[in-house]
């Protein structure tokens, strides 16, 4: 069974079935010629020929997209068409073809494989995001020099829409089919931020990517199953496999328009209780989504993207133009900052820190932040400066003392002097709030919530640091469950805590967004939930569909089990009064890469 099922990365929701379409998209193989002398003119004119044919043949495709998906999805073609404008890029070409007597095809390969070793070690995120970009520009020129279509021509004779695979899905190849002629795509590289991903998204068509190793499994013709939204593909399923996974892909529809329905409508619970639900912004691409689906603020905002691949600290200026575009857009509601959570597995090149024989329990987070005063105070102030466009907070991750708040309220104080002194506008006071992941500060929770202004619960952390259990070691995946009757007792006590020193608590962790896990949580008493934007959908649909009430007769039940199995059982049955549990599966999101394998 487990033979036959791939997993990957579900990039685009939905189910499909049928035969299986390989495309080999791959770098053809260039012949190893040179020119005479005398032919060095024709050779640039074949190049500047081919150029021209590969950029008319982009400016079409985006054309088409711009008919079927919008101008702003099609304007992921404009990279590869301005590449072919570059000036430098083409001329560097020409150089080779006349200075060394290459044919235009090996002339421009090597060109195209200096620029992709320059920005594979660039510094820059985005260059290297744009690889991708050169490969295509790459093959699609090559193809044209000898001679073949720009983009494969997809023909398919199978009578039923096909699930196409690849080694990596171009747009191109994407924009080709419409849900008429494919019913997914699959492909052994990529992400959810690839371009295809997107335009698969845009199209409607389920696509799973980052199938390793998927295109050895697979021949064309051969029956699949692909799961877009859990990010697998079945080979060869049984009928009852079949049905089983459209009855899946049924009940996630039906879900689907279940919560576009009530999309606008508070998540206020059965017994009008009303909870809020905030957004978890990991980088500010996700800052849409966050206010398409509703989030009422943000409960974390992550910054270690701001160092993760860049050469030098960011600067104050950088830090506040992006708070603040992120406090704007949320007018009147919280924006929860969190300082930043270097150390574990992040840590950016130029820190050059010496390895560590147990980095997660090593110099991270707050511990870092306290002992380069510069940087931390460099993203206090900007942090001051975004509060006085709105309501920018203080986070401080992995605090395991007191006195770690202390300090960093001296340097809050000190951060305000200073813009004061520089003249910059600041707010003069700035909430200063405590993540509680650790069994330290779980424990201690009393005296941290007198000394900070807000508690927000991390539970990926406290789970891991509570269990012992890695939270990013598959091996250990069924073991990693805040589900332990350990770490809902921690749960309860942070949760009461909060509730006696009269500061707000929230829970910022993923399990948030496992609606089992919402619903023990609902019932503990924590208000605010914080999670990935897309899961914000789901959550408000839930607090509508339950009784609070009756949720908190389930996690007082809860609080006495003795075992996980227990537990789970015990919301389980508290939840399916409610809601039928398999809608609960057919909506659960694909998990991330940074999130906790916890399984509800
Ligand atoms: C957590 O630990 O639950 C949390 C939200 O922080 P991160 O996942 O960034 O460690
Ligand atoms: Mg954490």
């Amino acid at each position: 069974m487990t033979d036959r099922r791939l997993t990957g990365i579900g990039v685009s929701p939905g189910v499909a079935v049928g035969p299986a379409l390989v495309v080999r998209w791959e770098l053809p193989d260039v012949p190893q010629r040179v020119v005479e002398e005398d032919e060095v003119e024709t050779e640039i004119e074949r190049l500047h020929v081919a150029i021209a044919d590969v950029q008319s043949h982009l400016e079409d495709l985006k054309v088409r997209a711009e008919e079927r998906i919008g101008p702003d999805e099609a304007k992921i073609f404009d990279a590869q068409i301005m590449m072919l404008q570059d000036s430098e890029f083409i001329s560097g070409v020409e150089r080779l073809i006349r200075e060394n007597q290459l044919c235009a095809e090996r002339a421009f390969e090597f060109k195209a494989l200096e620029v992709r070793a320059l920005w594979a070690q660039s510094a820059s995120e985005r260059l290297r995001q744009r690889i991708a970009d050169i490969s295509g520009l790459q093959v699609r020129v090559l193809r044209r020099l000898l001679g073949e279509p720009v983009d494969p021509i997809l023909e398919t004779d199978y009578g039923r829409p096909v699930v196409v695979f690849t080694r990596e899905l171009s747009p191109g190849v994407t924009l080709q089919f419409d849900a008429e002629h494919v019913a997914g795509f699959a492909s052994e590289e990529g992400t959810r931020t690839a371009h295809a991903a997107i335009l698969a998204r845009s199209l409607g068509i389920p696509c799973v990517m980052g199938l390793v190793g998927g295109l050895a499994r697979v021949a064309s013709g051969n029956e699949v199953v692909l799961d877009g939204t859990h990010g697998s593909v079945l080979l060869d399923p049984s009928k009852d496999e079949v049905r089983e996974a459209r009855a899946r892909e049924r009940r996630r529809r039906a879900l689907q328009r279940q919560l576009e329905r009530v999309m606008d409508q508070p998540a206020t619970s059965q017994d009008a209780v009303t909870v809020a639900l905030r957004g978890n912004l990991d980088l500010p691409e996700e800052l849409d989504a966050a206010v398409n689906h509703r989030a009422e603020g943000i409960g974390l905002l992550r910054t270690e993207f701001l160092l993760i691949g860049r050469a030098a600290l960011p600067s104050e200026d950088e830090q506040a133009r992006y708070f603040e575009r992120v406090v704007r857009r949320f007018a009147g509601q919280p924006v929860l900052i969190r300082s930043y959570d270097l150390g574990g597995d992040k840590f950016p090149a130029f820190f050059r820190t010496a390895p560590e024989p147990n980095p997660f329990l090593g110099w991270r987070a707050i511990r870092v932040c306290l002992d380069q005063p510069r940087m931390f105070e460099t993203q206090i102030c900007a942090v001051l400066r975004a509060r006085v466009e709105g309501d920018a907070r203080l986070m401080l991750p992995l605090v395991t003392q007191v006195e770690e708040v202390q300090r960093t309220r001296e340097l809050v104080a000190a951060g305000i002097e200073d813009l004061i002194r520089k003249g910059v506008p600041t707010a003069r006071e700035l909430p200063v709030g405590v993540m509680i992941e650790t069994p330290a500060a779980a424990l201690m929770v009393d005296q941290l919530a007198e000394e900070a202004d807000f508690l927000s619960l991390g539970s990926n952390d406290l789970t891991q640091y509570t269990l012992a259990v890695d939270r990013g070691n598959a091996r250990l995946a069924d073991r990693f469950t805040p589900f332990h009757p350990a770490v809902v007792r921690l749960l309860k006590q942070v949760c009461d805590a909060g509730e006696r020193a009269g500061k707000p608590v929230s829970v910022c962790g993923e399990m948030a967004s496992e609606p089992l896990a919402a619903f023990l949580l609902l019932g503990l008493g924590y208000r605010a939930l914080s999670v990935a934007p897309p899961a914000l959908p789901l959550l408000r649909w839930l607090v509508r569909q339950i009784d609070i009430r009756q949720a908190t007769l389930v996690a007082e039940a809860v609080l006495a089990a003795r075992k996980t199995s227990e537990v789970t059982k015990l919301i389980e049955e508290g939840v399916a009064p409610h809601v039928d549990l398999r809608w609960l599966e057919a909506g659960r999101l694909p998990r991330t890469k940074r999130s906790a394998t916890f399984k509800a």
